[in-house]
């Protein structure tokens, strides 16, 4: 194991003033199963006033002072330094009631959740595990410091966080700690709804989110109940070989570890079951499920929280993953110039999951690519697909003696038309459609 060069040398400083120090949490399990830590954290006998006059004259940030933390800003990045703490009572459920410095850095890896994550490693010392976390993590498994039940009642995070790591890590939860999770799931209750996204958020985008969300689906239930008729719900038709619940795993671990994709795909058919219907032949259909998707979707992204525009994103794609596209120029091109390019590329991604867990025709993506070409080709051809393209503006409208909202309207018209290749993209041609659509308005 290797620490990088910011790292060292801030040990050093710190060990030369006297403070023992080390590497802590998730660098030094990364590190060990072989993987690129994303970012070092270092914890200290320091106290927070002690670790400002070490690095008096650099640039530090004070992160949360009265949780012994501060940030060093190095050229090779920041370091998150700690000093070694425990940590009070949780009567709430989610906060600490206060810290507590203490003198021993076990004293500090015993406040932390997992055996893997609780391990610190030094330059010259070496690793220190007193918990069991290297054998855990070469055995690829998720256990709680301590006892479980207690560490979840602490803080019920802790729960979600055990499947991220679980989905981000491919690790597999031991036996105990899977059963203390489900035991204090209603725990979660109290957790904040934006610590509930980012948690899911990235199990969501972790490698092996398809056996996360399997294993954990009572879990994830419980935060997002309206998931929960999905589970076992039979699909009766030949285009589907898993419920309800598993397509849509499936169709997750199809599409890029993005967030809003991710997150379109768990959601895209979670109005399936409420419009279940089977017909005379024992088929399963689910007519206008996308409309109810979205409803269902838009209530889970309101209580969690989401931006405007991540919501506004997912909301999008789950409503219009079953729209066909058309198999025209001209329907791609009103598509496009309805949604842009970017959600439209989306949509294709959300399409080929959607595809690919289905599970029954796997090679038939085909006409995706084809899709994709289209849309290459079309986009290469710089046609006309935005209002600000037209030839004419809402000036020109205002000439012709339309105002307020009709200006919008008639030069959305033009577009359509322009798309539609009912006029050409000139001045004269849109301002001789614009007076005929007038003069038509005006005979009605
Ligand atoms: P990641 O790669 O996701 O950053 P990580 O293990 O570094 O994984 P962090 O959330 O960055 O996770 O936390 C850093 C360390 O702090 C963890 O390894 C763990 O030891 C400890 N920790 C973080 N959050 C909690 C918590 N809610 N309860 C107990 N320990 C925690
Ligand atoms: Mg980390």
């Amino acid at each position: 194991m290797r620490l990088p060069e910011h790292a060292a040398r801030a040990i050093a400083q710190l060990e030369a003033a006297g403070f023992e120090t080390w590497a802590v949490g998730g660098c030094v399990r990364d590190s060990l199963r072989g993987a690129e830590p994303h970012d070092w954290d270092l914890c200290t006998a320091a106290r927070p006033a002690q670790m400002q006059t070490v690095f008096a004259g650099e640039r530090v940030l004070e992160t949360g002072l009265r949780h012994g933390t501060l940030t060093l800003l190095t050229d090779g990045g920041p370091l998150e330094i700690t000093t070694f703490r425990a940590d009070g009572g949780y009567s709430d459920g989610r906060h600490p009631d206060g810290v507590r410095f203490v003198g021993r850095i076990e004293d500090d890896l015993a406040r932390r959740d997992f055996t893997v994550g609780a391990m610190a490693w030094h330059p010259e010392r070496g690793l220190c595990d007193p918990f069991g976390g290297r054998d855990d993590l070469q055995n690829g498994l998720l256990r709680a410091v301590g006892d479980p039940d207690a560490r979840f009642q602490e803080d019920a995070l802790r729960i979600l966080r055990a499947v991220r790591f679980a989905s981000k890590l491919g690790f597999t939860v031991e036996p105990e700690t899977a059963a203390a999770m489900r035991r204090q799931v209603a725990r979660l209750d109290c957790i904040a709804a934006e610590r509930v996204r980012e948690e899911l958020t990235g199990m969501l985008c972790g490698r092996f989110v398809q056996r996360a969300l399997m294993e954990f689906a009572d879990v994830i239930g419980y935060v997002l109940p309206e998931l929960t008729p999905m589970f076992g719900c039979n699909q009766q038709n030949p285009h589907h070989r898993y419920d309800v619940w598993e397509h849509s795993v499936r169709a997750t671990g199809q599409v890029p570890a993005e967030p809003v994709l991710r997150w379109s795909m768990l959601l895209h058919d979670c109005g399936k079951p409420a419009c279940k219907t089977v017909d005379e032949k024992g088929i399963g259909h689910f007519y206008g499920h996308p409309a109810v998707s979205r409803e269902l979707a838009e209530g889970i992204l309101t209580r969690l929280r989401f931006s405007n525009e991540d919501s506004a994103r997912i909301l999008l794609l789950v409503e219009q993953h079953d729209r066909p596209f058309g198999d025209t120029d001209k329907l791609l091109r009103r598509r496009l110039s309805r949604i842009g390019e970017a959600r439209f590329r989306d949509l294709l991604a959300i399409k080929k999951g959607d595809v690919v867990g289905q599970g029954t025709h796997p090679g038939d993506i085909a006409w995706l690519y084809d899709m994709e070409q289209r849309l290459n080709r079309v986009l290469a051809e710089d046609a006309c697909l935005s209002l600000r393209q037209l030839a004419v503006d809402g000036n020109d409208m205002g000439a012709l003696g339309l105002s307020g909202p009709a200006v919008g309207e008639m030069l959305q018209a033009l577009l359509d038309a322009v798309i539609d290749e009912q006029t050409d993209n000139t001045r004269e041609a849109l301002l001789a459609c614009a007076r005929a659509r007038m003069e038509e308005r005006h005979d009605e």
